[in-house]
């Protein structure tokens, strides 16, 4: 695209999104239209607006010289103990037979990875995760499995279902409608899409180079609100929720997972990068997919992709408005990003 016409089509963009930046720039957030940027490292980037609190715990790793592996761990586990978030960690809705049940996955720059799928009890599966990646000969455990592990490895049973989530779920059994809510971390703009529609999903996924410019990625959640018992998405994955390749870049997303899974999302945006695609026209390609296999459904839900390519240019790409990602580097800790969006 020539730059005259790509200026447009950014400034077009940043038109139609300023409603939303106008709420965000309330909360005292710096936010700025999509675009893709080249950084030095290190960098980390990562999904949603809480994304921001994430990015800072992993700067402190990073900005001290730290390995981008435990960059996003410690990372993410802040949107993990965030009781006020109820789509990642502990406090996140439970399932219809009221679990709260966690994934979560981990992936470091030589290739190693490890994940938990459908873990109750334990507030942090990042750390669980990472655990399977480095002791066990396995990438992931699930379940009952999962829990008996960590316990074995001195994590400690605790109660996940807060009672913002047990009323939820309990409003919830009125009717047990099943349909997930577009953007819920932005509740006015799900609201607006879906009044009087509570149920809903969300992750943090979240991408990191270290100074020495070796990459790692994190992703947890706890999945779709009101799930079946039993269900798992994309974000325990490695190559749906989240991939990593040291070559190429890495790649997270979020959103529907039954989706992401059919296309293997994260490895897909990856591969694309490694055939040349910036990271923001790789994400498109991987949204695009779902769109021509699905449009019907594509139409209702919400998917988003972030990546991030070795030289640190980073971009991301959505199903529908309102996904946002959050950066931080040695320019800024708190800059917030609309991604672009195909609806
Ligand atoms: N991808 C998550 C899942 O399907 C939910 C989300 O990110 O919205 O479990």
């Amino acid at each position: 695209m020539s730059s005259r016409r790509n200026f447009i089509k950014q400034s077009f963009i940043a038109a139609a999104a300023i409603g939303t930046l106008n709420s965000l720039e309330a909360k005292g957030l710096t936010v700025v239209p999509s675009k893709g940027k080249a950084n030095k490292f290190p960098i980390v980037i990562s999904t949603w607006d809480f994304g921001i609190a994430a990015n800072k715990a992993a700067w402190e790793v990073l900005s001290t010289g730290g390995k981008a592996l435990d960059a996003v761990e410690q990372g993410v586990r802040v949107p993990e103990a965030d009781l006020k978030n109820m789509t990642v960690g502990k406090g996140g809705y439970p399932d219809r037979d009221g679990h709260v049940t966690l994934d979560a996955c981990i992936m470091d720059a030589d290739g190693n990875c490890g994940a938990v799928a459908g873990m109750e009890k334990i507030g942090h599966p990042i750390s669980v995760a990472r655990l399977v990646m480095e002791k066990t000969p396995h990438v992931m455990l699930v379940g009952e499995g999962a829990l008996q592990f960590a316990l074995e490895n001195g994590f400690e049973e605790e109660n996940l279902l807060t009672p913002e989530g047990e009323k939820a779920w309990k409003e919830w059994l009125k009717e047990k409608k099943y349909k997930p809510v577009v953007n819920i971390e932005n509740k006015s703009f799900a609201a607006e899409r879906l009044p009087g529609n509570q149920y809903n999903h969300d992750t943090i996924g979240m991408l990191a180079l270290d100074a020495k410019g070796n990459i790692s990625g994190a992703c947890t959640t706890s999945g779709m609100a009101f799930k079946m018992h039993g269900r798992v998405g994309d974000s325990p994955i490695i190559g749906a929720g989240l991939y990593v390749d040291n070559e190429v870049g890495g790649a997270t997303s979020t959103g529907v997972g039954e989706e992401v899974i059919r296309n293997v999302g994260s490895f897909l945006v990856v591969e694309l990068m490694r055939q040349g695609y910036s990271p923001e026209d790789a994400c498109k390609e991987a949204v695009m997919r779902i769109v021509k296999k699905k449009p019907a459904i594509a139409k209702e839900i919400q998917v988003g992709f972030l990546a991030i390519n070795k030289k640190g240019e980073y971009g991301a790409f959505a199903l529908q408005e309102g996904f946002s990602y959050a950066v931080c580097d040695s320019k800024q800790q708190d800059l917030l990003i609309k991604g672009k969006h195909y609806y």
